[in-house]
């Protein structure tokens, strides 16, 4: 039995070249598949998908802003009469949706249920949804199938989840939906022995909140100390609240953290439950992850409720000056499945309904204080002015610990400050 597993694109983002992820998802939905299955992985953002290749099923992950493009090559595949299982989040958001356009759905996580939807299928009795009814367990997860995307180009390979989930519950945030409000996490012993598995020396720790659990943090910060690997990750701002997770971040090798930190408005801030930051201690919370020689690219929402020209102009101003190695201005995205989507609609304000609009950059929604077209012309001055030249030496000089990677991150970013992505 042959399985195609896909990663589909809008479009191809050519200005990525080499710095694309290994699609980890479905490595994980391979890793719990029968080992009689032969598997193969196309992901559109560094192939093109041969609808001639002879395959028996084909499964699809989906984001939203990819949605579009995940029906079209599931309409082609049904029409050459091969069976289509779509998964991810979108589909899991609205499975009645993605049923349309497959011939079965999996909702939440894979595992629990993947096996199941290979044996249906092998016996002609694809059942139209499957989903588990308890979160899996972490124990014991295999490792992720990195032999399936041998010899691809991507970034890295290296790429570990630690837990699932987010025990908190951000009203613009996909995660708490897709994971449930829970946080889970793998071993520590279980995760050690993947990084020894691996080659190379850098990992992306690919968790939505490392530092959920500071104990289990500090547990794995600790185990990681001897392997003198260099890592990055993505945490919540508390990762500087806590003096001994950020030295045993530093001394285990963590390089940089990607932190939301979505406003310096702690009135939007509240409005979004984005419980763990405050404004009045953000400068002095970068200064001690600097300190510890660790870069940060925050990440800000550009059309909250308060937001207006001005506010985002400080925003910008903020990141320059805090010396952030790299920036990301989303607009507010309201995803399906999230509260604040809810919110918008009771409110008649979603102006968008094409999902490939979803994409974290096109404006969908009617903002509070500025028009559309203010607030999208909005976000692609601050990302041109932060991604400027000036910008970019003014935060990488004088030179802080790794600042010849964060250059050279900032060099590629630079060239998509004039690209729509
Ligand atoms: S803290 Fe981060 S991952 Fe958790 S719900 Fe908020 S935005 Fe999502």
């Amino acid at each position: 039995m042959k399985l195609e597993l896909i990663v589909p694109v809008k479009r191809k983002q050519n200005w990525r070249g080499n710095y694309q992820l290994a699609p980890i998802g479905l490595m994980y939905v391979a890793a719990s598949t029968p080992p009689d299955v032969e598997i193969t992985i196309t992901d559109e953002h560094i192939e093109t998908i041969n609808f001639d290749k002879p395959v028996d099923i084909v499964g699809i992950t989906s984001m939203t802003a990819e949605i579009n493009r995940a029906y079209e090559i599931a309409d082609e595949y049904r029409k050459r009469g091969v069976k289509v299982v779509m998964g991810g989040i979108h589909p899991s958001t609205l499975p009645h949706e993605a049923i349309q356009h497959s011939d079965a759905v999996v909702i939440g996580e894979a595992e629990g249920v993947w096996q199941n939807v290979i044996k249906d299928f092998r016996n002609g009795g694809l059942k139209k949804f499957y989903s588990s009814k308890i979160r899996p367990s972490l124990d014991n997860m295999a490792f992720p199938r990195r032999d399936l995307v041998k010899g691809k180009k991507y970034l890295t390979k290296n790429i570990i989840q630690t837990t699932r989930g987010c025990p908190f519950s951000c009203t613009f945030c996909t995660v708490t939906n897709f994971f449930g409000n829970t946080y889970r996490y793998r071993p520590v012993k279980d995760v050690i022995s993947e990084v020894e598995s691996l080659d190379g020396n850098f990992i992306v720790f690919i968790d939505d909140n490392i530092l959920a659990n500071p104990k289990r943090a500090k547990e794995l910060f600790t185990a990681l100390i001897p392997y003198k690997k260099r890592w990055v990750s993505q945490s919540s701002i508390n990762l500087a609240k806590d003096k001994e997770a950020l030295a045993l971040a530093e001394k285990s090798g963590c390089m940089g953290m990607f932190i939301g930190f979505e406003s310096i408005s702690q009135e939007s801030l509240k409005a979004i439950k984005k419980s763990t930051n405050q404004v009045s201690s953000m400068r002095d919370s970068i200064k001690r992850i600097h300190d510890h020689g660790i870069l940060i690219e925050g990440a800000f929402i550009f059309g909250l409720e308060e937001d207006n020209r001005d506010s985002l102009l400080r925003t910008l101003d903020f990141a320059v000056e805090m010396r952030f190695s790299a920036v990301n201005f989303f607009v507010l995205t309201p995803f399906p499945g999230t509260q604040i989507r809810a919110e918008l609609e009771k409110e008649g304000r979603i102006i968008e309904k094409d999902w490939s609009r979803y994409n974290n950059f096109t404006v969908v929604f009617k903002p509070k204080n500025m028009t559309p077209k203010e607030l999208q012309d909005m976000a692609i001055f601050a990302k041109q002015q932060f991604y400027s030249y000036p910008s970019i030496i003014k935060r990488h000089f004088p030179p802080k610990k790794h600042a010849l990677a964060s250059l050279g991150y900032n060099l590629l970013r630079r060239r998509t400050t004039t690209k729509r992505t």
